[in-house]
């Protein structure tokens, strides 16, 4: 395997001095160097085939120096892994340093003229560890590595998984921590981004007031991340934070029209390119209820629930300016920024919402908001409903376009009359609306199938997935990760996942239910 190793972040960044791998506090330091875990029993269980292809390693992923590298059995040539440290707020508050706990970087390389830094999750302690093993096991590891493509594939920002290998060895977990530990597979997952800098990078120097390594990071993230800032200075940090603002508002559009839930958006877990990072107990809406989170630790608040996702981003850039602030020191600058981002996000929405609907110029937020209202008081399926919307025509009737959208509810026998009567006025006024509209019936379905995906990577598909796997069946992980490759394509062949939750899935364990205990 020939990479072209470029890396920077251990090359620029200061090092911890100490270079035992023991539990403790790092000062002054982006990262301490540590060596992967040697599994006992490496086996490759599915690799992401068009990301090799993009590394330019397409050719090696059967090969024994492949399974080794990336399952940390051996070390590439001229590497230094090591691990991340920053901190962040969980759930609200501070929790001082966290970092690279389970995640080990390897190297960045450069293929095909991009930058990408490749990272073990899953690969052993590291002095980041704290209370926990340093391991993930094969449940959590296949959720990360079909979900982190599939995201891809709908076009939204996120970090990339390559590879999904078993170590061979066995790993306690209490899944809903109500004391019934259980051994499970282990498993490691190759992520891939560009960077994987977190809010929390900076955060951790700032609550230190480690002002000196604080700058050190931002001016390295700026330099090699962020190359089109051209200012200097105050300003330079200025830009840098607008930026951040941005990526990280695009992401959250493109989770709320996909209806992902994150789950864990602790600012830790926020990408500093706004990318989609730490696939944990994260979900997709069937029904669409703006209150779900899949995350059971967050069942009593429900901070991360889907309709708070924007405002908890909103409230995670506060954080990380909170930690830029030495940097910049303009307090008003950075709140125009700020109160920009309501408008802004306001702004991206409806305009993400109307090529939902297929419409342009008749687009009102007034059917908007009774769209929301109806689709949450109708246990609708959400990926079905937007997906089937664009079926209906010019000349339907509201009781044709009814029939249409039909199959998506999920107990239609149950449905009142007056939601009936009041989603048939709905589609009136959309009737209204698409023969206002220049767009052809068939126009207009095309462009709201670009935007409404078919298929994503419900729950009980996961589950399944997992199930098979746990018993050492790999192909529905394959099957899946075809499937979400094109999400937007009809693949007839695949009707099968164009299926609302099934019942069984409703309570399951993995399906409804899932924890961090990963
Ligand atoms: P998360 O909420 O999963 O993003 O994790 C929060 C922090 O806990 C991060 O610092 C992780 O690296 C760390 N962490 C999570 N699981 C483990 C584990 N099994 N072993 C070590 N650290 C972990
Ligand atoms: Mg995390």
């Amino acid at each position: 395997m020939k990479l072209n190793i470029k890396d920077t972040f251990n090359k620029e960044l200061p090092a911890d001095k100490e270079t035992e791998n023991s539990r403790r506090q790092v000062n002054n330091a982006c990262f301490s160097y540590v060596t992967p875990k040697s599994p006992s029993n490496p086996e490759l269980v599915h690799y992401a085939s068009f990301l090799a292809n993009d590394l330019g390693i397409a050719n090696d992923v059967q090969t024994k120096e492949f399974l080794d590298v990336f399952s940390g059995n051996s070390v590439y040539p001229e590497t230094n892994p090591f691990a991340m440290c920053y901190g962040g707020h969980q759930f609200g508050n501070w929790a001082g340093q966290l970092g690279d706990g389970r995640a080990i970087n390897l190297f960045e390389i450069e293929a095909n003229n991009k930058h990408w830094a490749l990272q073990l999750k899953g690969a052993g302690e590291t002095p980041y560890s704290r209370t926990a093993d340093g391991l993930a096991v094969l449940r959590s590891s296949v959720r990360e590595h079909l979900c982190s493509e599939a995201m891809h594939s709908l076009g939204v920002p996120t970090t990339r998984s390559l590879a999904l290998i078993l170590s061979g060895d066995e790993v306690l977990r209490d899944i809903l921590y109500n004391g019934n530990p259980k051994l499970e597979k282990g498993a490691i997952v190759t992520r891939v981004a560009p960077s994987f800098i977190r809010f929390g990078n900076f955060q951790i120097f700032a609550s230190r007031r480690d002002n000196k390594t604080l700058k050190e990071l931002t001016d390295y993230t700026i330099a090699h991340y962020f190359p089109n800032i051209k200012s200097e200075g105050k300003e330079k940090y200025l830009d840098f934070y607008q930026e951040v603002v941005n990526k990280s508002l695009e992401m959250v559009v493109e989770w709320q029209r996909v209806g992902f839930v994150h789950g864990v958006m602790n600012t830790d877990n926020m990408s500093i390119l706004g990318l989609t990072i730490d696939y944990g107990p994260y979900g997709w809406l069937e029904n669409f209820d703006p209150d779900w989170t899949p995350n059971t630790t967050d069942r009593q608040n429900k901070r991360y629930r889907f309709r708070n996702q924007p405002d908890i981003i909103l409230w995670n850039l506060v954080q990380l300016g909170n930690a830029l602030y030495p940097l910049i020191e303009d307090i008003p600058a950075m709140e125009t920024i700020l109160t920009a981002y309501n408008k802004t996000y306001d702004t991206k929405y409806h305009k993400m919402m109307a090529a939902k609907l297929g419409l342009s110029s008749t687009y009102t937020t007034e059917n908007h908001d009774e769209l929301i209202n109806l689709l949450t008081q109708s246990n609708i399926d959400m990926t079905i409903f937007f997906r089937n919307l664009s079926s209906v025509t010019k000349l339907d009737t509201p009781k044709e376009a009814f029939t249409k959208i039909k199959y998506a509810f999920y107990n239609i026998e149950e449905l009142p009359n007056e939601i009936i009567t009041k989603w048939e006025v709905w589609l009136k006024s959309y009737l209204e609306m698409i023969n206002a509209e220049e767009q052809t019936d068939s126009e207009r379905k095309a462009s709201m199938n670009r935007n409404n995906p078919k298929y994503v990577l419900r729950n009980y598909m996961a589950q399944l997935a997992i199930e098979s796997a746990e018993k050492g069946d790999y192909s529905l992980i394959n099957e899946l990760y075809l499937l979400l490759q094109k999400p937007y394509e009809e693949q007839s062949e695949h009707e099968k996942w164009f299926a609302k939750r099934p019942d069984w899935a409703l309570e399951k364990v993995g399906c409804s239910m899932l924890s961090c205990n990963s």
